[in-house]
């Protein structure tokens, strides 16, 4: 059944609308300011000079240099770029290793697994409950031939913000480079590639209130990776092809709007997360906060609740407007839960009962509330539908979560 009413969208690290003044910036290059930026007459200069001023606005944001930004076609074309062609360049070296996390994007896992396969050797670092992971295991898995560290800033599914400084600090003393995938950190934490020791970045326009299918990658200078695309010579020769100017122009006044709010931002998202948590943990029995309980992104909810299956939550969920997301991914015809759910060390049906809520600047506490409410209602229906609480309930299983 579809729903009709007011649609509460807690989804936010799927993606974001994209805000007024962003669109704002954007419309004037579709039809008005078109031409391409390589030529050479005034609409064209109009556009490159849009590509500047994107690229000073990214570089201000990450502090880094206009020419350490190039601009992708989204964060997963980042990531595969920097992990990719950091393993082709550095494999000339003899460096074949590479170390990463067991929760790490699928555009980071499913790159690395193409490297195996190519004969490059792949440390996956496991976190700990709370999906943390160590400088320290960093710093003991790095060997001579390790090309690469490549650690994500946040954690899409759980929220987890790691030790990116210390990580980045540990690498540089050990002169192996180090790439985050800041894809949902961009625009909700503060940056610093310099301070943070960063040699390259990821990061991705839609998570921020801004396009789809617009992305950047930073690259420390010096860090000349293998062309992405072989063609004309858009971003500096390396990843040939018109670039998409409104989509940049948008990519650049997004991240500058957000980084110009980055408190406020966080007040505003922790208000509403903060009271999610509280409220469901009060009124509803066996439930557990996945995710670090204090280092976690400002709007990132994630609940598991005991004999309770994802994909039902979802449904019901979404009949009463709200966009949610759950830890299952249908892959293949069969629910396989979550990878990173599955390495903070859930069992299965745990795992299968994960909600992740994610709030964004345009949500309100009403929308909180609604959220709330619906879980209030939704989850005791589910529970009395479920063999497994059945169980629970009558005292014949023991119940997972207390
Ligand atoms: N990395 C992380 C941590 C993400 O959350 C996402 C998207 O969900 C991506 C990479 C991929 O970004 P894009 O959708 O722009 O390809």
């Amino acid at each position: 059944m579809e729903q009709t009413g007011k649609i509460i969208y807690l989804d936010n690290a799927a993606t974001t609308p994209v805000s007024g003044p962003v669109l704002d910036a954007m419309l004037p290059y579709f039809s008005q300011h078109y031409g391409n930026p390589s030529s050479v007459y005034g609409i064209a200069r109009q556009s490159k000079e849009a590509l500047d001023a994107a690229r000073t606005q990214v570089a201000a944001a990450l502090n880094c240099l206009p020419e350490e930004v190039f601009f992708t076609g989204c964060g997963s074309e980042s990531d595969n770029w920097a992990v990719k062609g950091i393993a082709h360049k550095l494999a000339a070296q003899g460096k074949r290793h590479l170390i990463t996390t067991s929760i790490e994007h699928h555009a980071i896992l499913h790159s690395m697994a193409e490297l195996e396969k190519e004969g490059f050797e792949v440390t996956y670092l496991p976190v700990d409950a709370d999906g943390l992971v160590s400088p320290d295991q960093v710093r003991a898995a790095i060997r001579p031939d390790t090309a690469l560290v490549s650690v994500m800033y946040a954690n899409n599914e759980i929220g987890t913000v790691e030790p990116v400084a210390e990580i980045g600090a540990v690498c540089r003393e050990a002169g192996v480079l180090f790439h985050t995938d800041a894809v949902q950190a961009a625009g909700t934490l503060k940056i610093n590639v310099q301070a943070q020791k960063i040699d390259a970045l990821s990061l991705s326009a839609h998570k921020f209130n801004g396009p789809k299918g617009v992305g950047a990658l930073y690259l420390k200078k010096g860090l000349r990776l293998p062309n992405l695309i072989d063609g004309g010579g858009q971003e500096n020769g390396r990843r040939a092809g018109t670039e998409n100017v409104a989509g940049i122009v948008g990519l650049g006044k997004a991240l500058e709007l957000a980084n110009a709010q980055l408190a406020e931002k966080a007040v505003h998202l922790e208000k509403l997360r903060d009271y999610v948590i509280r409220t469901v943990r009060q009124s509803i029995p066996n439930v557990k906060l996945n995710g670090h309980p204090t280092r976690r992104l400002p709007g990132n909810v994630n609940l598991s609740f005991e004999g309770i299956e994802g994909e039902g939550m979802l449904l019901l969920l979404d009949m009463k407007g709200v966009c949610a997301s759950s830890g299952s991914a249908c892959t293949s015809g069969s629910l396989d839960p979550s990878h990173v759910l599955l390495a903070i060390g859930l069992p299965h049906e745990i795992a299968h009962g994960s909600l992740r809520l994610t709030f964004g600047p345009q949500n309100t506490m009403e929308d909180a509330q609604a959220a709330c409410s619906a879980l209030q209602e939704i989850i005791p229906r589910l529970r009395a539908m479920s063999p497994v609480w059945d169980k629970i309930e009558k005292g014949e299983a023991k119940p997972l979560l207390g």
